[in-house]
Formats: structure tokens, sequence, C-alpha cells
């Protein structure tokens, strides 16, 4: 089966995906964008042979799968949408950028009883940290006891705020710690200190972000937006019996004259699109299957509870302390591990 996918936002990264998703994803077709900027969006399609739609209402409508790029803000409108009309949606992170636009978005998907949405929390599936995760949930470094990161961006436009570092930026160090250690987030506290002189007056960079977890796991997020030199992203774990840390490199190390050298990637996109490739390539198998739910990765569960813990980091960002984070009850629907994603070779 054919997925006939749309896509609302095609800026930065919804262009990215749409060339993903028409050129490298077996089984999908995109036949559908939409973009408030309509010279965007025509030329956007043109490079697939894409439909521009007027509106993202529109296009939920003509198309089997809804691909939800726009602006954070834009996303509840559209989530929801597709919800309505049963329509599998994939929508890049945050899922909302408030807990109340979170809380309406699970309140729709648990009273049609199917899961739909899917978040772009896309670390989940990047080989590395799959690596990461494999070996801590094995037990061969023993019971986890803290986590080390760092998300160091080379810079950021000058809109870029100091909220954004964490809503933007350690927010995917967020979604990691829930998912590696397979628990909630309970504490964000929010350290800034001496700033760099890369960052814009007034801009509180670099930020270290402590997470603690339900059973007590601590999670330091050291991020930086102006580190100059590369995209840096760090990971070790330490158990009670040994570390696992994600490695330094997914190409080659050359040793010579006395030194050894190997490339770190200078933006995001290069870095996670081993990542990017394989979440659309799982998410468009698993509504190719046709079950009654279609998702795959990070649920609107995920997507509320990385939003609250962003709550309690902005909280924690003003206060200078540390804030809790509150979450509601998980609903039923998303209290199973159906939607996490297969591994090589998993039978569906
Ligand atoms: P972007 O370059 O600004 O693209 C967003 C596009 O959406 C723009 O073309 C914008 O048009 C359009 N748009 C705005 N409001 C809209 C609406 N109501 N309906 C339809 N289109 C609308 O932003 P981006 O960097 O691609 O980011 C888009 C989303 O992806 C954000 O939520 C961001 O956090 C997320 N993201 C995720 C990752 C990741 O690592 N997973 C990386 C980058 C971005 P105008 O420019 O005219 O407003």
């Amino acid at each position: 089966m054919t997925v006939r996918v749309g896509v609302i936002g095609v800026g930065v990264i919804g262009r990215e995906h749409v060339l993903r998703l028409a050129r490298r994803t077996v089984g999908a077709q995109v036949v559908a964008v939409a973009d408030a900027d309509p010279d965007r969006a025509r030329s956007v399609a043109a490079e697939v042979g894409a439909q521009v739609y007027a509106s993202g209402a529109e296009l939920i409508d003509a198309v089997d799968a809804v691909v939800v790029a726009s602006w954070g803000p834009t996303h509840e409108e559209y989530v929801v949408a597709a919800i309505a009309a049963g329509k599998p949606v994939f929508c890049e992170k945050p899922l909302a950028p408030t807990r109340e636009a979170c809380d309406r978005i699970l309140d729709a998907e648990v009273a049609g009883g199917r899961r739909l949405v899917t978040v772009g929390f896309m670390r989940r599936h990047d080989p590395q940290y799959r690596a990461m995760k494999e070996v801590v949930v094995g037990g061969a470094i023993g019971a986890p006891l803290l986590m080390h990161a760092a998300h160091r961006n080379v810079s950021v436009p000058s809109w870029f705020t100091s909220e954004m570092i964490v809503t933007d930026t350690a927010v995917h160090d967020i979604d990691v710690a829930r998912w590696m250690f397979d628990e909630e987030i309970v504490a964000v506290t929010v350290l800034t200190g001496r700033v760099s002189r890369k960052a814009q007056p007034g801009f509180r960079d670099p930020q270290l972000l402590i997470l603690e977890t339900a059973s007590g796991v601590l999670v330091d997020v050291e991020a930086s937006v102006n580190a100059g030199f590369a995209y840096d992203i760090r990971g070790e774990v330490v158990g009670e019996d040994g570390t696992v840390e994600l490695s330094e490199s997914a190409g080659a190390v050359v040793k010579r004259a006395g030194a050894a050298h190997t490339r770190v990637p200078t933006e995001w996109i290069e870095r996670f699109t081993p990542a990017f490739d394989a979440e659309f390539r799982a998410w468009i198998d698993v509504i190719a299957t046709g079950d009654t739910h279609a998702t795959v990765g990070p649920t609107a569960w995920d997507g509320y509870a990385a939003t609250a813990c962003c709550e309690a980091g902005l909280a924690a960002l003003r206060s200078g302390t540390r804030e809790r984070v509150e979450l509601r009850p998980e609903p039923e629907l998303y209290c199973t591990t159906a939607h996490q994603i297969p591994t090589e070779g998993t039978p569906r």
C-alpha cells in the first residue's frame, strides 16, 4: 500500500521531511503541501510533484496521513483536526507549547479511542542512542544512577531566547531521559552562570539542567547554543557496575602525526539524518499495516510529558530553584508498549 502523505509547514524541517518521504521512504508518496507562505508551498510542492492546498484543513481531507511541521503554537489545530478525521498524524516537536494545549490533544485522542499521534522526538530512532539504551535495559552496567548529557549548537538566530534553550534545545534531552529510563521526570532545576561572550546581551547561555526521575536517577544536561565549534551531542549513563556513552563519531577516526582526528557535525541535520530517516520509515510502515493504532515511538503522552517538563524548566529558570513536574494521570490508551519502535527483525 502506498501511503499518501500531506505536509503542513514546509520551512526548514518540513521541506526536509517532504524530500525524505518522497525520495527515500519506501511506501510513501507526498501528494499535498500547505504552508502559511504560498510561494514556499508552491516551490516545495514543485520539487516532488505535490499539490498545494490553501489550508491545512483542506489538506487533511485529501490525504491518508499528515505531517505537521509548522511552528509549535500552530500544531494543536492541525493535530486535533487530523484526529477528528481519523488520520495518522506525525507532529514535529513540540506536540504543543503549553500543557493545556497538549491536554486538549490527549482528550481528543482518548475520546477517539485510537492512538493516531506520533511526535518527532527522533533521537529515539538514532542508532547510537538505541545502542546505549540496549545496554542500559540489558543490565550490563547495573542499575542506572546518573546520566550526563550535552547539547551544543554552533549558534542560534537573534530571535532565539533563553527560554527556548529549555523548550527547543533541552526538550530533546528531556525526552531522551524519560525514554532511556522508562520513567517520568519529577523535578527540574536550571542553573545559569557565566554567560558566553558570544551570546546576545541578556541571553542566559549556557544552561545546566538537572532532571530527577521518579526512581531518583539524576540527569545533568549542558545546553549551550553558541558553542561555535560544532553541533556536539553527548550522552553517558553511569550505572552501579559500569558506564555506557554515545560514540564520538559515526564516521572514522584517523590517527596520524601524534593526534587522532574524527569529524564532528556542524549541523543538526547531519548528526540526526539517520534518525529522521528511520523515524519516517517506521511511521510509514506502521500506517501501511493498517492497524487500529497508527503510532510508533513517541506518543501524544510523551509530547504532553515533555511539555510539562519544559514548563517546570521555565519556572526553574525564573526561580533559580527546583521545580516539581506535575502530570495528569496517564490515560489507559498509552499504558502499553505496543507503540515502541521495533528493533531489526522484530516481527509485526
Ligand atoms: P520554519 O523554518 O519557520 O518553518 C515553519 C513553516 O511553517 C514556515 O514556512 C511557516 O511560514 C509555516 N507556518 C507557520 N504557521 C503556519 C500555519 N498556521 N499553517 C501552515 N504553515 C505555517 O521552522 P522549522 O525550523 O522548520 O521548525 C518547524 C517545527 O519543527 C517546529 O515545531 C520546530 O520546533 C520543529 N523542529 C524540530 C527539529 C527536530 O530536531 N526534531 C528540528 C528543527 C525544527 P512563515 O515562515 O510564513 O511563518
